[in-house]
């Protein structure tokens, strides 16, 4: 095939050509590859962890708290309870907040 940029013939499967370092069109399996995943989400492991985090600490909350009510620990339990309970809020309140941020952002086309 020839270069669309300066003529010259180069190799089928030739990504740029090697006369003038333009790229030929040809799809780089393994930059297409590897664009795809960047391109998909790079927030994505973060936004997994918080999650995990996000439903792993009330989870583990409460479960503390039933394990120090059945060991009559009331005192205890009432605290991880407590905090169970703001750990959940705090997350439900962060997700709507930026649920809502996210849509103001969307609408406003800012
Ligand atoms: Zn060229």
């Amino acid at each position: 095939m020839y270069c669309n940029h300066c003529g010259k013939e180069i190799d089928e499967m030739s990504i740029v050509c090697n006369f003038c370092g333009v790229p030929t069109g040809r799809p780089n399996p393994a930059a297409a590859s590897s664009a795809g995943v960047s391109s998909k989400d790079p927030n994505e492991p973060a936004r997994g962890g918080f999650i995990a985090l996000a439903i792993f600490v009330p989870v583990a909350g409460v479960a503390l708290a039933i394990m120090n009510f059945i060991d009559g620990k009331k005192r205890a339990g009432k605290t991880y309870l407590i905090t169970a309970i703001v750990s959940a809020a705090v997350t439900v309140t962060l997700c709507v907040t930026v649920y809502l941020l996210l849509m103001f952002y969307l609408l406003t086309g800012f």
